[in-house]
């Protein structure tokens, strides 16, 4: 973060003793409040911005905050000297609500007291296998039951596993609904327990299907496995009723996890409850917690169970009546919008709203937080600041915000958050993201300019689609920002409309989101790119917000990760060749790290290197009398592109060709000798395309003032490597020396200054990852091809330098002026594209079964 001086100030996140990276996801999404004041439904935060909580801490708020009856019930502790801990001693707070609760489900007997849901999950296990003599556990997909590490093993979602190692060999996850599924696990003979919700709370808000949970009970009876059914989110009037398989008919778990809302809101209480057959001597004399069977946190939990069946219940009415009518509310909000929700989910105050997934039509950046999870918290983040209600996304199914007050929500409460998600929907539907995501990059008193003028979007013409449609073949295309318009040009139009200073504070928002946030998503689906043959291709672009800047800062094996993850995307979406596009490239070594990971690869280098030399060549032959008196210069002509692009021009006309290396790599002189080397080896053993000019002539006139024997040595070299072809540059510098040369036709450099100072005719392909090479650099008339991306030459060149002429290389017109959505990748016109893009559409095109241009020596003939 810049201060007003640019002096770089820690930003919160870094500083926090708590959780850094708790605290960046909060401060990226406008989420970092801090409240100071809760009462009921509302918090005030540390500015006095006052919020409607419709989150109720996942459901562990029954009452909402702060509940006057419970503060009572502690005042009432205090003043009569109650204990809190006693152990071994008996405690009638533990005794009194472990009665209450058995006789809320009288075919269960036994309560075993814990102090979250987790621990809860954790004692199930040890319960059920002490009880069958079985270790294995069967859990839902997309269930979850905590993060201790039984319980971890047992919530289904790897990515919150995988760094934890856990050994989860004994426990398996089945399909959501799948009775088929179910049977097969128990079958086997070595389960001691299913552990199921009624509603997946984190699960995206879904309800068991009708019949599901009686019918997997029966399997659980045939096959003597236990049922637990974990009600610690869906527990105590949530879905309306007092526990969330009492929806289903005549369900009766073995086991039945509660915790949340059992402590009123005010304190930790979980609790098991089991049936007597479940309980063992051995849990009972060997499972214990120092701050189970509390006294103070069990006589909140009694008084909460009071609370709830007060009245005969009303306040479980009241809540059932909150649901519906938030039920009903947000499935009207969901047909007036279907553009932006996909589905409404959820049972009684536990809802969750869908959301379509975002396009990448109109931005790269939409489809990219859709598919990985963030669409939700970046909506959550504008409920929050914008609209001052509270909600938050489920975790194990990320494109779910979830709606779940507290049971004492009021009629006139539901009504304003349904106004707030009815406000957010339209915006969605309206594209209006320059409001949905003012939260993300507060911009006080930004002044709009007018929208700009949009991309009208043209697909492919009609008459190119094939008479007969064959199986298509598929490709993915790797791509990323390569500098800050490109990644500003992300982001969907309503945002760009902001203009400045939003682009400044946008691009730092992107800048430090991508650093973390490295997870490369499909961001746009092309479902036709059809050939005059009449083949068509689908394919995909991967992307990432990263710059080649931050690729570079970020070190060796985050780029390893990054381009590990790019690589396995591509794999999920079965394609026939993967295009690695600009920098990916060159992270990967020319694709050489990744060569290995099931996929077939093109870097894309062939067909950009060649049409470059081959647009270079056209100017050459519009703007000279005389090639043989114009030096070529190639920036960059060790790289994979560089390298290529030389060759090609020596091979096809260039009659004086200078090769430039970097000089800040200790290689790149051996690297220049042995690329001049093999250029010109290549030339003397096969001949150029035309031999009548060009390095033809000169390579005749060696020949012609060489000793037979001499040449012929070089006519059938076969150098092995590197070393071998720069040897052979060493010997034929002073052959032609020698034969009376003036000029050897290739030289080498690492001076670029020098290097370009004589050339009229320059490629520049580098991967420097930043542009560096000023006007002042080039010759008068000089004509320059930008291969690299970013463009090696500084944007200063306009009006500056009229007689040079600076164009990007590496570009290609696709047949049927396809589009790659508004963006059209890097904002190229319509129709015009990456050339090592369009090499992966060819190749798709052609069904590659193998790798191509991989590596930093590509052959020439295969180019
Ligand atoms: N089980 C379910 C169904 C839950 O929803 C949760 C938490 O959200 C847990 C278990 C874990 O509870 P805790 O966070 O108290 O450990």
């Amino acid at each position: 973060m810049e201060t007003s001086n640019g002096r770089r100030t820690a930003a919160p996140w870094e500083v926090t003793a708590l959780n850094p990276e708790r605290r960046f996801l909060l401060n990226h999404v406008g989420f970092d409040k801090t409240i100071v004041r809760a009462q009921g439904n509302w918090m005030v935060d540390a500015d006095g911005v006052r919020y409607l909580d419709a989150l109720a801490q996942y459901g562990a708020l029954p009452f909402g905050h702060n509940p006057a009856f419970l503060w009572q019930s502690l005042e009432q502790i205090r003043t009569e000297e109650q204990p809190s801990f006693v152990q071994p001693l008996l405690n009638a707070g533990a005794e009194t609500l472990a009665h209450q609760l058995v006789s809320l489900c009288p075919h269960l007997a036994r309560v075993t007291f814990v102090n979250s849901g987790a621990e809860a999950t954790e004692a199930t296990i040890k319960l059920a296998r002490a009880r069958t003599g079985r270790r294995r556990v069967v859990t839902v997909e997309r269930g979850f039951h905590g993060k201790t590490n039984a319980a971890l093993c047992a919530t289904a979602n790897l990515r919150y596993r995988e760094p934890f190692l856990v050994d989860q060999d004994k426990f398996t996850t089945i399909a959501f609904g799948d009775l088929v599924a179910l049977e097969s696990e128990l079958a086997k003979g070595d389960v001691a327990v299913f552990i199921i919700e009624s509603v997946q709370g984190e699960g995206g808000m879904r309800v068991q299907p009708r019949g599901y949970l009686l019918a997997a009970q029966a399997l659980c009876r045939q096959y003597e496995v236990l049922l637990a059914l974990d009600e610690v989110q869906t527990g105590l009037g949530r879905t309306g009723e007092l526990f969330g398989y009492m929806h289903h008919g005549s369900v009766e778990p073995d086991i039945v996890l509660l915790a949340k809302a059992l402590g009123g809101g005010l304190v930790s209480l979980g609790a098991v409850l089991c049936t007597n057959d479940v309980w063992t001597e051995a849990f009972g004399m060997l499972h214990s917690s120092t701050f189970a069977n509390s006294h103070l946190t069990t006589t909140i939990g009694s008084a909460t169970l009071s609370a709830l069946l007060a009245n005969d219940g009303e306040l479980l009415r009241e809540a059932r009546d909150r649901g519906n009518q938030l039920r009903e509310g947000l499935e009207k909000i969901a047909s007036k919008y279907p553009t932006a929700i996909a589905a409404i989910h959820g049972q009684g105050l536990m809802q969750g709203v869908e959301l379509k997934a975002w396009s990448g039509e109109t931005s790269y950046f939409n489809s990219h937080a859709s598919y990985q999870g963030y669409a939700v918290p970046i909506v959550a983040g504008y409920l929050l600041n914008q609209q001052r209600v509270l909600t938050a996304p489920t975790f194990n199914h990320s494109n779910v915000l979830r709606i779940q007050p507290a049971l004492t929500i009021s009629e006139a409460e539901v009504a304003i958050i349904l106004r707030a998600v009815d406000t957010m929907a339209a915006l969605i539907a309206d594209e209006e993201f320059g409001q949905l995501f003012a939260s993300l990059v507060p911009l006080a008193n930004t002044a709009a300019p007018p929208p700009r003028a949009r991309r009208v979007r043209k697909l492919q013409s009609s008459s190119l689609a094939p008479a007969v449609p064959k199986k298509k073949r598929r490709f993915a295309f790797l791509i990323h920002p390569t500098d800050d318009d490109a990644r500003f040009g992300i982001l969907p139009p309503a945002v760009k409309d902001l203009g400045e200073p939003a682009r400044k504070a946008w691009l730092e928002w992107l800048s430090s989101w991508s650093g973390k946030m490295l997870d490369p998503a499909p961001v746009l689906h092309i479902a036709n790119v059809d050939s005059p043959t009449g083949d068509s291709v689908e394919g995909w672009l991967i992307a990432t917000a990263l710059t080649p800047e931050q690729m570079i800062r970020m070190g060796a094996d985050a780029r390893a990760i990054v381009m590990e993850r790019y690589v396995a995307e591509a794999a999920k979406l079965d394609v026939d060749i993967v295009g690695l596009g600009a920098f990916t490239s060159v992270i990967s070594q020319g694709g050489t790290t990744v060569q290995n990971n099931g996929v077939n690869l093109t870097t894309g280098n062939s067909l950009t290197a060649i049409s470059s030399a081959e647009a270079l060549l056209r100017y050459a032959a519009m703007r000279s009398d005389g090639l043989d008196q114009e030096r070529f210069a190639v920036v960059g002509a060790a790289g994979s592109v560089g390298r290529l692009v030389a060759f090609h021009l020596a091979h096809n006309g260039a009659r004086r060709l200078r090769l430039i290396g970097n000089a800040d790599n200790r290689r790149a002189i051996n690297a220049l000798k042995a690329v001049a080397g093999e250029i010109l080896l290549h030339a003397i053993q096969n001949g150029t395309a035309d031999d009548s000019h060009g390095l033809a002539i000169a390579l005749r006139v060696a020949a012609k003032n060489t000793a037979q024997h001499r040449w012929q040595e070089f006519k059938q070299a076969k150098p092995a490597d590197e070393a071998a072809y720069a040897h052979v540059y060493e010997q034929l510098l002073i052959l032609f020396a020698d034969a009376g040369l003036d000029e050897c036709p290739v030289t080498i450099t690492t001076d670029v200054t020098y290097g370009v100072s004589d050339a009229r005719f320059v490629v520049t392909a580098t991967s420097a990852g930043r542009s560096f090479l000023s006007c002042d650099t080039f010759m008068q008339g000089a004509v320059i091809c930008d291969v690299a991306r970013p463009l090696d030459v500084l944007n200063k060149m306009d009006g500056v330098r009229d007689d040079v002429l600076v164009f990007e290389g590496g570009l290609m017109r696709l047949p049927g002026n396809v589009c790659f959505g508004d963006q059209n990748v890097l904002d190229y016109p319509e129709g015009v594209n990456l050339a090592c893009l369009s090499e992966s559409i060819v190749l798709a095109l052609e069904g590659a079964k193998r790798h191509y241009s991989v590596g930093n020596r590509i052959p020439y003939a295969e180019a």
